[in-house]
């Protein structure tokens, strides 16, 4: 059984909201979203102390739910708004899928680890977020049936970037991908038109390997 949100949770909440900001987070609506998104809940209750602190933590299945710095500073290169249509690789413990909910987006999410697919396709509803649809699949491949995408987030280190994702972005879109071994390189790309992509390189960050190959 899970534990509660309290007072308690709501202070530390906001502490780490002031450690975002103090590492330059400056987007109000992501900011907000993280002051609300009881995090504890989704990791195991044994973490309940440490859910608050700017890291990653454990998921089972040998994931992690990524730390908060990266969520927010993913979120925020997206530059999402109310009602656009993103899809995210790697749902994990659906913490980012949350955030991307808060801020009014029409979510689409891919997991590929059968056991955490089924946890969080019922764990998220409880806390009243409804993605438009959490998909059991591989995410090297995308999700072609409802391209294409305002904003594409990889939350796994991916070797190279996937053809089909550049495929699937909007023209105008923005997809958010760290790219590498280890570390990887968070990377932005901005769809110009049909053909042409503007890259940029925004810094080194650890993620669980983007798996190819393995469903
Ligand atoms: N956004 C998640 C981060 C989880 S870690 C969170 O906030 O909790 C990255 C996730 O990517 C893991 O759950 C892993 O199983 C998943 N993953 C790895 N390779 C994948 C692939 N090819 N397709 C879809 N998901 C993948």
């Amino acid at each position: 059984m899970k534990s509660k949100d309290t007072l308690k949770h709501a202070g530390k909440r906001k502490r780490l909201v002031d450690t975002l900001s103090s590492k330059g987070i400056k987007n109000q609506k992501i900011l907000d979203a993280i002051a609300k998104i009881p995090r504890h809940l989704f990791m195991d209750s044994s973490f309940d102390d440490h859910a608050y602190q700017d890291k990653a933590f454990p998921i089972g299945a040998d994931q992690t739910i990524s730390q908060p710095y990266t969520v927010a500073f993913q979120s925020e290169l997206l530059e999402v708004t109310i009602g656009d249509k993103v899809l995210e690789i790697g749902t994990g413990s659906g913490y980012q899928t949350a955030v991307l909910c808060e801020l009014g987006c029409k979510v689409y999410s891919i997991e590929r680890q059968q056991e955490l697919f089924k946890k969080t396709k019922l764990f998220l509803p409880k806390l009243g977020y409804r993605p438009k649809l959490l998909s059991f699949g591989d995410g090297y491949k995308g999700l072609e049936e409802f391209a294409p995408y305002k904003a594409i987030i990889v939350t796994a280190g991916a070797p190279y970037v996937p053809k089909p994702l550049m495929a699937q972005l909007d023209i105008g879109g923005r997809l958010v991908i760290p790219v590498g071994e280890d570390p990887q390189v968070m990377t932005l790309f901005i769809r110009k038109s049909k053909n042409e992509f503007e890259k940029q390189e925004l810094g080194e960050f650890r993620f669980v390997p983007l798996l190819e190959n393995k469903n």
